[in-house]
């Protein structure tokens, strides 16, 4: 599960992440990380469902880690897209690929959330699903 991550000046410099890789001996991929003294937002895809999955989110959440999951965000309009491939190139993630005919397809395992495709498109055929 693809999980986003907001850390704050207080817990941006403790090891939370490596305490959990430690205990539990999950290996948590860390997708996207911006973080500065004061603040730090992350993607990360952990390994993991049920009860363990729970039990890391309360704990990132009681060391004051904002947790939230990262679900899909985009919808493309197929009928309006001019198959430019905008998106394709511009998305981190891989999570759009063009087919042999031009079209575009959506990876949705792939995705984490950016939007940055939203933006990419000229035509804003692409829509940003949730919050
Ligand atoms: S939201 Fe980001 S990761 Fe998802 S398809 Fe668009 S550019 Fe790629
Ligand atoms: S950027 Fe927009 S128009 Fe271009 S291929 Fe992607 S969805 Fe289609």
């Amino acid at each position: 599960m693809k999980l986003k991550l907001v850390y704050s000046h207080e817990n941006v410099k403790k090891p939370i992440l490596a305490k959990i890789v430690l205990k539990t001996n999950l290996l948590i991929n860390i997708i996207e990380a911006k973080v500065t003294a004061n603040m730090g937002e992350m993607i990360i895809d952990i390994p993991s469902e049920g009860e363990q999955l729970r039990e890391v989110i309360d704990y990132l959440r009681s060391e004051g880690v904002t947790v939230k999951e990262v679900v899909r965000t985009i919808e493309i309009d197929h009928d309006r897209c001019i198959a430019c491939g905008a998106c394709v190139s511009s998305c981190p993630a891989d999570a759009i690929k063009q087919n042999e005919d031009w079209s575009v397809r959506f990876i949705e395992e792939n995705c984490i959330g950016c939007r940055i495709c939203v933006y990419a498109c000229p035509v804003r055929v692409i829509q940003a699903l949730g919050d």
